[in-house]
């Protein structure tokens, strides 16, 4: 399975992500792969929503460096138990490259999820890597940065967004994205396998 980043406003990215119930060697290559693709797009993490595939789980390095492995985690069916404090700052996504605008996290976050190899870890999280988990997070609730701006901050980046509805009808209209039924069909088929 050839993964690459989709765009705003692809139904994906509304989809609701459902609890990961197996992990085989092919989701190991596609978490692989999607390390891969946060760092050709310069990411500091990645959504499973973000490239197509209805898993809960996303992929984040918040040094940013490929080169730090150390840095690098992989969080599945993650949890925030709780979230204090208040704190904005400018963010962007992968899925609307090129807008960014400010938002507001909880500043520190006690998060539970499991690794790869299926072991639970837990902990407090704050600054950049607090406000990474929860912007990923949203995404496996079908949630983007944008749903959290106010009207004026919405108002200011309409226009970038109208261009990414405008690009995504016409490549639906030469047919280089498939319908909704499709898109729909061929998620449901990717969850029987795995949640
Ligand atoms: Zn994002």
């Amino acid at each position: 399975m050839s993964l690459q980043i989709i765009h705003y406003p692809h139904p994906t990215l509304r989809h609701v992500s459902k609890p990961l119930k197996r992990v085989d060697a092919e989701l190991k290559q596609m978490v692989a792969r999607m390390f891969e693709l946060m760092y050709e797009h310069e990411g500091v993490g990645l959504a499973a929503n973000q490239v197509d595939l209805p898993y809960r789980l996303f992929v984040a390095n918040p040094e940013g460096d490929p080169n730090n492995a150390d840095a690098e985690f992989v969080f599945i069916n993650p949890v925030i138990k709780k979230g204090t404090g208040q704190h904005e700052k400018e963010e962007g996504c992968l899925s609307i490259p090129g807008v960014y605008a400010p938002v507001v996290r909880k500043e520190k976050i006690a998060v539970q999820a499991y690794t790869l190899e299926g072991e639970e870890i837990s902990g407090e999280l704050d600054g950049l890597f607090a406000r990474i988990v929860q912007h990923e997070i949203d995404h496996l609730d079908g949630r983007l940065f944008i749903d959290r701006l106010t009207p004026t901050q919405l108002a200011d980046i309409s226009e970038a967004l109208e261009e990414f509805e405008i690009d995504f009808d016409s490549k639906r209209g030469v047919g280089e994205l498939p319908s909704d039924e499709l898109i729909v069909a061929r998620l449901a088929d990717l969850e029987r396998l795995r949640t």
